[in-house]
């Protein structure tokens, strides 16, 4: 197949807040060289024009980022210093903290708020709009930006350097035939690489694999984040304050928690993350949501609201022992692909900025040498060394492994942390984790009959009020998908799905996806067999993360399908 192939300097692929952050920050790095070359107040020779490309799968940037989230400014801050009068979309200063404890009827509020949840000068944001506002301060310095484009592949020449990505053809059916708009993707070849695509990133995944650069660390573990926003009838809950809770619905060996933030005109915007290490197989986050809100403290907050915007997302919270090289000849990870977030603050905002904001420097560097090896982009591993985001991230590595042990263990654990800056149990420097499929258990270590949920959520029900099944949930999520395409995603054995999965785990899939995209339907012949409705996919990752045989695939479809975030 004839090919065409751009000549990029960088690709970006995946429009986020660390991708976008790098763009920016590496063309003014460039203009200014330039500039300061042309007038002599640098030696040197200019740079010239460099080509600078940023990839986005989503039809319009920060359509398919969602987030809580408070951000903790100090990374918006070094990008760009009057992100407030320049009119960056912050939904309000955080006001009040608020940390709760619930039981199943009641909400304890604690008299102290834990330290790493002090959000004092931080900022609620709705992460999909300061991301399309990125967007346009790129779009504004010259970056090129093409929504509708996914990274498909890696390109690599004959020694294993990544020499540019190809995006993903267009214009193919179901069948895998041609249609008669096919155009194949376009093959970008770059001096760097870098891969910016969220959670789970697909390329990410691969490379790491093919490099081995997660060789030596510990697996990365994840968590779902299962978001509503609801507009509420009056002032009940303040614009400004953010509540966080524990304990319910989770049992004592699922990791979760809950949030709820006051946005502008009466939204607030809630959820709820589970860590994907549970381990009875019949957990479904969607549900667990689902029950947070049936809670009387949030049943009371949310009465006579409207539900209007649904989302859901991988969250990764492996800490810093989990990250993976961060650099091979020709290519840099960075923000949530590399797993720079902070799961005991729950942020990685600011460390996404400032990841991408270092491999920048990184580029700019290494455009200056003409010298794109792994050797030269190392030092972008001694930039984030020497940088503000490795004490911090140091100062929570372990947080995550020691809730393996139960919550309150977990939570004995994260404070002896605190206490020693990051030690397990306050005494070893690396706790170790499972990747978290392996955690959950076979149906019959709970003793349940086959999969009928009603075993775990005897007391869910859908009342469209309050609670909602997936299917409405997913409705508003907004999500749209060409359906003459091959499915993106891909079940390497379907076998197993009607045999050893369906009588081991009960087919977890069907709980696990917040989007209701896999089921096992009925064949006729008294058989079940798994039905993927690809076109329901909001792009979490939790399948990719959480089957048990690690045998889904979650590729990127066709540009443009997905979900069409708003103030999520
Ligand atoms: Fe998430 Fe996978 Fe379901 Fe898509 S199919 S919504 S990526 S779990």
């Amino acid at each position: 197949m004839e090919r065409e192939s751009l000549e990029m300097d960088v690709v970006f692929v995946g429009a986020g807040p660390a991708n976008l952050s790098g763009a920016l920050h590496l063309t003014r790095l460039v203009n200014t060289h330039n500039e300061a070359v042309a007038n002599g107040t640098r030696e040197g020779k200019p740079l010239g024009e460099i080509q600078i490309a940023v990839i986005e799968k989503g039809s319009s940037i920060g359509g398919h980022i969602l987030s809580g989230a408070v951000m903790d400014p100090r990374g918006l801050a070094e990008l760009i210093p009057d992100f407030v009068e320049a009119g960056a979309p912050l939904e309000s200063p955080v006001k009040e903290d608020h940390f709760l404890y619930l039981t199943g009827k009641h909400a304890i509020r604690s008299p102290i708020t834990p330290p790493p949840l002090m959000n004092h000068g931080y900022y609620i944001v709705s992460l999909n709009r300061l991301t399309a506002w990125l967007g346009e301060k790129c779009e504004a310095a010259g970056v090129n930006i093409f929504p509708e484009f996914p990274g498909a592949e890696m390109l690599y020449d004959e020694a294993d350097r990544v020499v540019g990505v190809r995006t993903g053809d267009k214009g193919i059916d179901k069948e895998g035939k041609r249609k008669p708009n096919f155009e194949p993707g376009v093959d970008l070849l770059a001096k760097v690489s870098v891969l910016g695509e969220g959670v789970r990133g697909s390329l990410t995944k691969k490379i790491v694999a093919r490099l081995g650069l997660d060789e030596g660390r510990e697996p990365q573990v994840y968590s779902l984040g299962v978001k509503e926003l609801w507009e509420l009838p009056d002032d009940r809950y303040p614009t400004g304050r953010v509540t966080h809770t524990l304990g319910f619905p989770s049992d004592q060996w699922t990791y979760g928690g809950g949030w709820i933030y006051g946005m502008q005109n009466r939204v607030v915007n809630l959820g709820y993350v589970t860590g994907l290490d549970y381990r009875d197989p019949l957990i479904d986050p969607h549900a667990e949501f689902q029950r947070f809100k049936s809670h009387p403290f949030l049943a009371k907050l949310l009465a006579g609201g409207k539900l209007i915007r649904y989302g859901a997302k991988a969250v990764v919270a492996g800490g810093w022992h989990a990250m993976p090289r961060l650099y091979a000849d020709g290519v840099l990870i960075v923000g949530d692909s590399a797993g720079f977030l902070n799961a005991a603050r729950l942020k990685g905002i600011h460390s996404a900025i400032k990841s991408g904001m270092l491999a920048a420097e990184t580029i700019f560097e290494a455009l200056l040498a003409g010298d794109f090896s792994a050797s030269r982009l190392q030092s972008f591993e001694g930039r984030v060394k020497e940088s503000w985001i490795t004490p911090e991230l140091r100062r929570y590595r372990n947080f995550h492994a020691g809730f393996r042990h139960g919550r309150w263990l977990g939570m004995a654990n994260a404070g002896l942390q605190y206490i020693t800056g990051g030690r397990a149990w306050g005494i070893f420097d690396r706790d170790h984790q499972e990747p978290g499929h392996e955690a959950m258990q076979k149906l019959s270590a709970y003793g349940y009959r086959g999969d009928d949920p009603a075993q775990r959520y005897k007391d869910l029900r859908f009342d469209g009020q309050l609670t909602f099944n997936k299917v409405t949930d997913v409705y508003h999520a907004a999500v749209a998908h060409n359906e003459d395409q091959p499915a993106h995603l891909h079940v390497l054995d379907t076998n197993i799905c009607a045999t050893r999965c369906a009588e081991e785990y009960g087919n977890p899939c069907q709980r696990f996806c917040p989007a209701a995209v896999y089921e096992m339907a009925d064949n006729g012949d008294g058989q079940r067999r798994l039905q993927i409705n690809f076109s329901n996919c909001v792009h979490c990752k939790t399948c990719d993360i959480m089957d048990p045989y690690q045998i889904i695939n979650w590729v990127t479809p066709e540009g443009g399908g997905g979900p069409d975030y708003k103030g999520m």
